[in-house]
C-alpha cells in the first residue's frame, strides 16, 4: 500500500523550500499543500513503497503499510532513524509491541567517499569505471 500522510502530525517540515518527504522521494510523488502546510503523496499509483519518506519524516507522520514477507500482516511498523541505526516498532493487531535495531553504516556518519573505489579513473571516459580501455571486446548486437 503507498506511502500516506498522517495529516495531525505533520508540520510541514516547519514551512522549509522543501520538505525532507519532497527531498528524498526518487519518484518525485510527495508536495506540500502551502496553506494547510501539510504534505501529501500526490500520485499513490506511482509509489514505489520503498519507504524512503517514512524513514526520513522528522515527525513520523508518513506510513506505508509493510508487506506479509516482513511483517505480519495487519500490523503497523514505523521507522525511527538513528546517526548509528534504525530502529523498528511493529505493532502486531493484537497490540504486541516488537522492537528491532539495525545498524546502517560502516563508516562514521557524514564521511562515506562514493569516489574512493575509483581513484586514478577517467570519470570523463565513456567506458564504464570497471571496463580497461584496452582489451575490451563489445557484445556483438543481436541481428
Ligand atoms: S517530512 Fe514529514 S513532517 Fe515534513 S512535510 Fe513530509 S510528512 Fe510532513
Ligand atoms: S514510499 Fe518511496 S516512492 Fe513512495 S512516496 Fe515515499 S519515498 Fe516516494
Amino acid at each position: 500500500m503507498p506511502s500516506f500522510v498522517i495529516s495531525e502530525k505533520c508540520d510541514g517540515c516547519k514551512g522549509g523550500d522543501k520538505t525532507a518527504c519532497m527531498y528524498i522521494c526518487p519518484n518525485d510523488l510527495m508536495v506540500l499543500e502551502p496553506n494547510a502546510m501539510k504534505a501529501y503523496n500526490q500520485e499513490p499509483d506511482q509509489c514505489w513503497e520503498c519507504f524512503s519518506c517514512v524513514k526520513i519524516c522528522p515527525t513520523q507522520a508518513i506510513e506505508v503499510r509493510g508487506y506479509a514477507d516482513f511483517v505480519p500482516l495487519g500490523s503497523s511498523i514505523m521507522p525511527m532513524m538513528g546517526t548509528e541505526d534504525v530502529m523498528w516498532t511493529c505493532k502486531f493487531r493484537n497490540g504486541l509491541i516488537k522492537r528491532f535495531k539495525f545498524p546502517i553504516r560502516t563508516t562514521p556518519e557524514g564521511q562515506a567517499n562514493a569516489y574512493a573505489d575509483l581513484k586514478g579513473k577517467d570519470l570523463e571516459s565513456p567506458l564504464l569505471s570497471t571496463q580497461e580501455a584496452d582489451g575490451v571486446t563489445l557484445p556483438t548486437p543481436a541481428v
